[in-house]
């Protein structure tokens, strides 16, 4: 009997399985960006635009990855019928915006968590903390347009939370945040990466933004913003908790 389809083809590291194991020296053929991404692949590891690659990014790939995000992006100049070569304005802009998106907008995807060196509660803290407002830059994954906008962060801990520096809770959310992100799964990657360092009893977050492409295209509304919050633990349970939170927070937006 004849099988009603043909066998596939194998697949190549673009497909989402690696069908063959790769060696190193094949692995060294393929474009960085094609190697990291075998490496995903094969981990079976996520890799979505919000998503941090660090760990499967090798010493001196990011130079390489830059290389080729730059000559794309001349190709999208080309494509948009752009004379680089006689505009001197547009001249290094490939260059510039593959500098732009790996080690600065986009760099927490390229780049590992901050160091945050967490202490334990010697003094029992269990008073509600508010840190903020923490400035926000980010940009959207449906347009990659910025996003600017600021959050608060609301911690009541318990006698077994572990403590980190005030700088640190700036440091982790700007690194979830320089990523091509959707606002309402920023601030649960946010919460998720605190409450698994913290360990509250409640956590609370909100944040506030303006996403340029209401601004720039589409609808061009210049007023919208948008906020959102996650709550848990006992900011869930306790009202009174929430409101105060809440209360302080607007204290401080006035
Ligand atoms: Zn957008």
């Amino acid at each position: 009997m004849k099988p009603e389809k043909p066998p596939m083809p194998p697949l190549s590291p673009l497909d989402s399985r690696p069908a063959i194991f790769k060696n190193d020296d094949e692995l060294a053929q393929l474009s960085a960006s094609r190697r990291i991404r075998y490496r995903l692949v094969g981990a079976d590891c996520r890799y979505h635009a919000n998503d941090n690659i660090s760990a499967f990014i090798k010493e001196g790939e990011l130079d390489e990855l830059k290389a080729e995000v730059q000559a794309k992006l001349q190709e999208v100049l080309e494509a948009l019928v752009i004379d680089t070569e006689s505009d001197h304005n547009t001249h290094d802009t490939a260059k510039r915006v593959a500098k732009m998106f790996l080690t600065e907008v986009f760099k927490g995807r390229y780049t590992p968590m901050p160091d945050v060196t967490e202490f334990p509660n010697i003094t029992r803290l269990n008073e509600l903390m508010i840190v903020g407002p923490v400035t926000v830059r980010s940009a959207c994954s449906h347009h990659l347009c910025p996003i600017m906008g600021r959050v608060w962060m609301g911690i009541l801990p318990n006698e077994h939370s572990n403590l980190i520096g005030l700088s640190k809770y700036a440091r982790i959310c700007e690194w979830i945040m320089s990523r091509p992100q959707i606002q309402e799964e920023a601030v649960t990657m946010l919460a998720n990466e605190l409450q698994g360092r913290v360990k509250p009893d409640g956590l609370a977050i909100v944040m506030e933004a303006d996403h340029f492409c209401m601004h720039w295209r589409g609808v061009k509304d210049t007023g919208a913003k948008m906020i959102n919050s996650v709550m848990r633990g006992s900011f869930l349970k306790d009202a009174n908790l929430r409101r105060e939170f809440l209360s302080l927070l607007d204290r401080q937006k006035a």
